[in-house]
């Protein structure tokens, strides 16, 4: 990717490459064709996730699928928006084979004029191409099957295909031609495809979109730095040529594209021959029944002309020739003496104009113009270098006598009008197309020397076809707020909270009351609900999670709210708890945390005191049995380790509940232990050491001199065993992590593990967390002498109906 920046290296260090930190922030752009040449532009743009097709045609010297662009290249299915901008068949004409026969199925769009002539000149271009079956890529009916799929656009109207916005702009060159300044996250690139900056005798001067300044520019190079000369001039130069071969008795053929130019020349010689009478006899003919069909959009789109056709119009239709007749075929010809005839294809490919300059090449009193661009490789190309003879396209050869002359009316921008256009348009990288290499090089070393000059800086780029120019944009990484966050601006050290919406590459943060106002996203909550099966008391199950969160605020008879959060309710059949809350990721961990109550501590420790009041033995078919199976399943489905189980029942209040006398007392757990944070703590090691490498291993009760061990792990790291355990002074007023391990690296990185996964834990427990005395005197307190018997009586419930059941 050379720069104009090379040129000025020794005045200014090479800039540093600035690091590429996101893949979505580099923009490619690849010709697929017209890259380095003339003939079938198509060019592909990616950009933030976004795939554009610019153009989509064929190239005029070659015929079936190596006149294709290169589509191996890119996968059609990925392309969102094709954008075409005028009708050529070198911007145009591959469209119904990859509309057709690729799997490309993004949306496609044009002006109306173009849309209208596409038709006409596809049909044409399939008829007179007479290819052999395997060369055609396409017929009739994949062209209207296209054609009923293209959209259309006028000048200056946006369209935004998610989030990929666009607008037309004039580009002169033919009726409808455009370019296509398209904005993709605010980053801009105008792609002019054919330009004309000449206002002629029918079309406008292309426009410079006005009050931007795109990034990117793609721009033809076609006449690289040559200059037309003064359109009055040619113009004269023109007539006079058509004159000189008539007046010498001889036939004057004008090969031209059927459409764009040759409503031009129409124009001009229509004027011409009504100001000299003395031509009168001499007939004019356009010999394309594709420009008669096409003369009436022609006639249509005049509003899309110059000021001077819309003036016109209002008297007569400027489209509607006094000295110029269609020639329906040949057969209405009668070649009898001078004429002029205008006849297409433009470069003498085949068709009707190959025809008769094989007919009229051998007399010298005859002339052939050829007035406009023609493409290496085509015989317009090779006849200009004046060689003796020709090949007709029968393999004969053909003496040429006729005189030839070249005049360009090509629509094109030349040299001087290309660099002001740049200029004008000063984006600071421009890629050029659409120009064989030799021009394209010479447009680009003049650009090079002209900015360097003026130490301006203009990176120019000039890609072989399927070679990918790549540019980096830092995109736009700032979010607006919006409605009522942005009400009162942001002060220092206060944060600023909002929900962040991402719309067209756009961030705004908003208030989500503000959700329906700017976006078409409505706020909604999600409630939670979950049924524990649980046998446990109300008055339990409340106060073992009264002991860990605090007071509960208690809604009803069967109900209440943990810590402002999560609302517990016992069913009717008192069988099972329900749980609701409104969903978050805070309040989810909560209500976690509130299920592993209920069903750890609260219903073990309640089927221990069953299982001791009832002194049934375990039997199959034993009603209450069953359902402290039930139990026990429910919290296998949960992924509750049934060590764990067996761990709760120990710390369980057994000594008390055995004893029925003193059941209310008994149900009060001596202790919160460590219990539950320690089951956490193993599930947040397992998440990250994996469950292989985790073990949770007992701890002895045995109290030591200045401390007590809560929980204790053996970790498998890359094959080394580590012991783990979590130390408690012995009033429990400070912990720490203690990790025994072959290597301090691998210490560390368990010792780090483990100190963070009961930290996170643990707070809440802590929080709550009371001392052996303080936790009687507490239960005390909370269950006053109804509550308590209502305690006492639902146990007794309980444990009565578990009697009833069981056949002791
Ligand atoms: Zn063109
Ligand atoms: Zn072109």
């Amino acid at each position: 990717m050379a720069s104009s920046a090379t040129n000025s290296t020794k005045r200014k260090a090479a800039p540093t490459p600035v690091p590429v930190q996101d893949e979505g922030d580099i923009m490619r752009m690849t010709p697929l064709g017209a890259g380095q040449e003339v003939g079938r532009s198509c060019l592909l743009l990616e950009y933030k996730g976004k795939t554009i097709m610019l153009d989509c045609g064929l190239h005029p010297a070659y015929s079936g699928l190596s006149a294709l662009p290169f589509f191996d290249d890119v996968d059609p299915s990925t392309i969102d928006v094709l954008l075409i901008t005028h009708f050529h068949v070198d911007h145009a004409a591959a469209l119904p084979y990859f509309m057709e026969k690729t799997t490309f199925k993004g949306r496609v769009f044009m002006t109306h004029p173009t849309k209208a002539i596409y038709k006409w000149l596809l049909s044409d271009y399939v008829k007179i191409s007479n290819l052999s079956a395997e060369d055609q890529l396409y017929d009739e009916q994949d062209l209207m099957r296209s054609y009923e799929k293209i959209e259309v656009v006028d000048y200056h109207q946006e369209v935004d295909v998610e989030g990929i916005r666009f607008t037309p702009y004039n580009a002169g060159h033919v009726l409808g031609a455009a370019m296509f300044l398209i904005e993709i996250a605010g980053v801009r690139v105008l792609y002019t495809g054919d330009y004309s900056r000449e206002e002629d005798r029918h079309l406008m001067a292309a426009e410079k979109p006005p009050n931007v300044t795109p990034e990117v520019l793609i721009c033809e190079s076609t006449y690289g730095v040559q200059s037309h000369e003064p359109r009055v001039d040619r113009e004269a130069r023109f007539t006079r040529m058509v004159h000189d071969v008539v007046h010498r008795g001889g036939r004057c053929l004008l090969p031209v594209f059927a459409l764009g130019r040759a409503q031009e020349l129409l124009l001009i010689l229509d004027e011409y021959w009504q100001a000299h009478p003395e031509l009168h006899t001499v007939p004019i003919y356009y010999a394309s029944s594709l420009a008669k069909k096409c003369m009436t959009v022609f006639q249509t789109y005049t509003n899309m002309m110059n000021a001077r056709i819309r003036q016109q119009v209002k008297i007569s239709n400027p489209f509607q020739f006094k000295h110029i007749s269609n020639l329906k075929s040949m057969a209405h010809f009668d070649d009898v003496g001078p004429c002029v005839m205008m006849a297409s294809p433009g470069m003498l490919q085949n068709g009707l104009s190959r025809e008769l300059l094989e007919l009229w090449c051998v007399d010298k009193r005859n002339g052939v113009i050829i007035p406009g661009y023609v493409v290496e490789g085509t015989l317009g190309k090779q006849i200009l270098s004046q060689p003796e003879e020709i090949a007709s396209m029968n393999g004969a050869k053909l003496p040429l006598r006729l005189t030839v002359e070249y005049i360009s009316f090509s629509a094109h921008v030349d040299y001087r009008e290309n660099s002001a256009f740049i200029e004008a348009v000063g984006a600071s990288n421009l890629v050029l197309v659409h120009g064989d290499s030799n021009e394209m090089g010479r447009l680009r070393s003049a650009l090079q020397s002209k900015y360097a000059e003026r130490d301006v800086p203009l990176h120019i780029h000039t890609p072989k076809n399927c070679e990918t120019v790549e540019l980096y944009f830092r995109g736009e990484k700032m979010a607006k707020t919006i409605g009522h966050l942005a009400a009162h601006p942001p002060t220092n050290a206060a944060p600023l909270t909002g929900l962040l919406v991402c719309r067209d590459f756009m961030y705004h943060l908003l208030d989500p009351q503000d959700l329906p106002e700017f976006t078409d996203l409505v706020p909604a909550s999600l409630t939670q609900r979950q049924t524990v099966p649980c046998h446990a008391p109300f008055g339990i199950v409340k106060w073992y999670l009264e002991n860990m969160y605090g007071l509960v605020d208690v809604l009803g008879k069967r109900s209440f709210v943990v810590f402002d959060t999560v609302k517990v309710t016992q069913a009717p059949n008192l069988r099972t708890y329900t749980l609701e809350w409104e969903g978050d990721a805070v309040n989810d961990m909560i209500a976690d945390s509130v299920v592993a109550v209920i069903v750890r501590e609260a219903g073990v420790s309640m089927a221990s005191v069953k299982l001791t009041k009832s002194n049934c033995p375990h039997q199959h078919g034993h009603a209450a049995d069953e359902d402290d199976e039930k139990l026990v399943d429910d919290e296998s489905k949960m992924d509750v380790d049934k060590k764990v189980v067996i761990d709760s029942e120990e710390q369980c209040p057994s000594s008390s509940a055995t004893s029925e006398s003193d059941a209310p007392a008994g149900l009060r757990p001596p202790s919160l232990g460590y219990e539950a944070a320690a089951v956490h703590t193993t599930k947040l090691l397992t998440l990250h050491f994996g469950t292989e490498a985790v073990t949770r291993v007992s701890v002895s009760d045995a109290f030591e001199e200045k401390e007590r061990a809560a929980a204790a792990w053996t970790v498998k790291v890359e094959e080394h065993l580590c012991d783990a355990r979590v130390i408690y002074s012995l009033d429990g007023s400070i912990w720490k992590t203690v990790v025994s391990a072959p290597n301090d690296e691998i210490r560390r990185r368990v010792q780090v593990m483990v100190d963070r996964a009961w930290r996170t834990v643990r707070p809440i427990y802590e929080t709550w967390r009371l001392s052996d005395t303080q936790l009687k005197r507490e239960a005390q307190e909370h269950i006053d002498d109804d509550e308590q018997s209502a305690l006492e009586k639902e146990v007794d419930a309980f444990v009565e109906k578990g009697d009833a059941k069981s056949p002791s």
